[in-house]
């Protein structure tokens, strides 16, 4: 009987193992999609660190599903093997533990309350501890301290990363009630997609259930609402939310990019004497890590470090400004298993659909920028920047009845 057990299991191994094909056979990319460019390419200088000082803004830059090995395919498509992003050119590396409080592996919305509120909670809750409890967010407490606030991403807004530093839900899939929580958010800055929660239910393109139509409400509280790339460029009034997209935004031809966007979030914000606090998200590249689809992950890649050079030429010219790039989580377990120089294909291959357990690399740059060198668990980050600015009391838990 015991014979007859082990021979089944190894044919249907098997068979498993011949349906599918090999990581080299799906995975392989061609010369167009991933070539490994012969002359050597940097994005600009490394950086160097800078001597401290009070920090006035922080920009806080999230590659959604961005692991060592994501960034390592995308240096290798934009600058080729010898080069460096924008990414590689911070002073300062760390790294950065990301289990949630109920699973090794987190989510987005996990992830993200992590570092908005400096707190585990469990997957798919947002800014909320396991209770049910808000916490407040490192954005609230900006807003508070006379700081404007921003959040970018090319999701729709109401998804997970963006929503947990501006909302506070029990379920990220509850994204109706998170666009009417972020019309009153007061972020002043709020561009992406995810047009498709701030219509009525009788307008194209709508996904709500009700009549509201949170644009109108967003124009009644002085915002600008833009829906196309040239409408934002010329836009200048002090609040501005632009959704470009019906859901998350097209990731071929994306109009505006994650940097266009970025540039002009930062070009907003930075009016205000007493600085900004600025949530950019690169919310594809985990998208991409989800199909496992190496071409889509360095798209996505480009269009983060395309955001992240317009960043730091901000924060150079902008000493006060410290920069954090980081991830919420790996995507895929991507790795690298070579190359061949002669035709120069890179053979990239997964391990998963979903998110892993690794951790994931943080880079900083600008005043204090040297403290967030080392390992890290994702909810001290929050907390240090917490300290940085000077918030007391963080994290903060508000009881039900508060
Ligand atoms: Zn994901």
């Amino acid at each position: 009987m015991k014979n007859y057990y082990i021979f089944a299991v190894l044919c249907i191994s098997f068979v498993i193992s011949c349906n599918k094909p090999s990581y080299s056979e799906k995975e392989v990319l061609t010369t167009e999609q991933l070539l490994v460019a012969s002359e050597t390419t940097v994005k600009g200088p490394r950086l160097s660190l800078v001597a401290d000082q009070p920090i006035k803004n922080v920009i806080f830059m999230i590659g959604d599903g961005t692991g060592i090995a994501q960034l390592y395919s995308g240096q290798l498509q934009e600058v080729g093997v010898d080069g460096y992003l924008h990414a590689q050119r911070l002073p300062v590396t760390g790294i950065v533990k990301t289990h949630a409080e109920d699973d090794l592996i987190t989510d987005s919305a996990s992830g993200a309350t992590a570092y908005s509120c400096g707190i585990k909670t469990n997957n798919g809750v947002i800014a909320q501890d396991t209770e049910g409890n808000e916490c407040v967010t490192l954005m609230e407490l900006a807003q508070k301290a006379g700081m404007k606030t921003g959040l970018v991403a090319t999701s729709g807004v109401t998804h997970a990363t963006p929503a947990s530093f501006a909302t506070h839900i029990d379920s990220r899939n509850k994204y109706s009630e998170i666009a009417e929580q972020m019309v009153e958010s007061e972020v002043d800055v709020i561009l992406g997609g995810g047009l498709e929660y701030f219509i009525p239910s009788d307008s194209a393109g709508s996904n709500r259930e009700d009549q509201l139509n949170l644009l109108l409400s967003l124009r009644e509280q002085g915002y600008a609402v833009v829906l196309d790339k040239q409408a934002m460029i010329e836009e200048d009034s002090e609040q501005i939310i632009g959704l470009f997209s019906p859901s998350g935004m097209p990731s071929m031809n994306r109009v505006p990019s994650l940097a266009e966007m970025t540039n002009k979030a930062v070009e907003s914000l930075s009016s205000n004497e007493n600085g900004f606090f600025l949530m950019v998200e690169g919310a594809q590249i985990d998208w991409g890590g989800h199909a496992n689809e190496t071409p889509y992950v360095v798209r996505e890649v480009k269009d983060f470090d395309d955001a992240i050079g317009v960043v730091l030429t901000f924060a150079q010219e902008n000493p006060g400004t410290l920069v954090i790039i980081t991830a919420d989580h790996e995507t895929g377990g991507m790795t690298i298993n070579g190359v061949n120089r002669e035709n120069t294909i890179v053979d990239i291959a997964w391990t998963s659909t979903g998110h892993t357990g690794t951790p994931i690399p943080l880079m900083a740059y600008g005043p204090h920028a040297v403290e967030f060198s080392g390992w890290w668990d994702n909810t001290d980050i929050g907390k240090k920047v917490a300290d940085l600015l000077g918030f007391e009391n963080f994290p903060l838990i508000l009881s039900a009845d508060y």
